[in-house]
């Protein structure tokens, strides 16, 4: 089984990703947990790339091609080989950020991302994306906090920086690209307490018979 969770900044992936981590575990499952981007060896180097302010300057388009490249290598040298081992695959962040960052957010045409995606991954898809849903206001206050409480280099702020106007696109755009994708996509309003939230996590997967 292979689950991705997508979503703006704070809107609590890694406290969710940690809590279906011990739930699979504890029901007997090889997870993997990976990320992208940053996901392989050549992964980590681009997302040291990609998330270095130094690096503010880099146009839209090879911003894109370094994500792809990521994805790219991901999938065929962590992911697919796990699927291949009969392990339970949970990735924070695909291919869906792509489309909404690069896409949404920073004016490239979503459909022609969505079709080189579809090269990077390479035919293998999520069984289920779960988008934590969070109103950009809470999102950037949650992950300011986290950031001043982790002392976190400037090199992880980029992205915070980023306008409102801008984050309100992700998170629109999120919630546009996951209503053309109903099948795949679980939406979750994660303004809730991580708890309430991970309950809705779990009912969404049994009813889509993965739970
Ligand atoms: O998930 P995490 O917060 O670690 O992601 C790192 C940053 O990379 C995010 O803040 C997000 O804004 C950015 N990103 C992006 N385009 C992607 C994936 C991530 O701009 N395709």
């Amino acid at each position: 089984m292979f689950l991705t969770f997508e979503g703006m900044e704070g809107c609590g992936k890694s406290t969710q990703c940690k809590k279906l981590i011990e739930h699979f575990v504890r029901q007997g499952h090889d997870v993997l947990h990976t990320l992208e981007p940053g996901g392989s060896r050549l992964g980590k180097e681009l997302r040291r790339i990609l998330l270095d302010p130094k690096n503010s300057d880099l146009s839209s388009t090879s911003e894109l091609f370094l994500y792809l490249a990521d994805r790219a290598q991901h999938v065929s040298s962590v992911i697919r080989p796990a699927m291949e081992d009969g392990r339970t695959v949970i990735c924070d962040r695909f291919a869906d950020s792509t489309v909404v960052y690069q896409g949404y957010g920073r004016g490239l045409d979503p459909s022609l991302l969505h079709h080189l995606n579809d090269v990077a991954v390479q035919g293998l898809w999520p069984d289920m994306t779960i988008l934590l849903d969070v109103e950009p206001e809470i999102g950037l206050k949650r992950a300011l906090t986290r950031n001043m409480l982790d002392n976190k280099t400037a090199t992880e702020g980029r992205f915070e920086a980023e306008s409102m106007a801008f984050h309100t696109r992700i998170r629109e755009g999120y919630l546009t690209w996951a209503a053309l994708h109903r099948g795949r996509f679980l939406v979750v309003d994660a303004g809730r307490n991580p708890d309430a939230v991970f309950e809705s996590i779990l009912r969404g997967l049994e009813e889509k018979g993965l739970g």
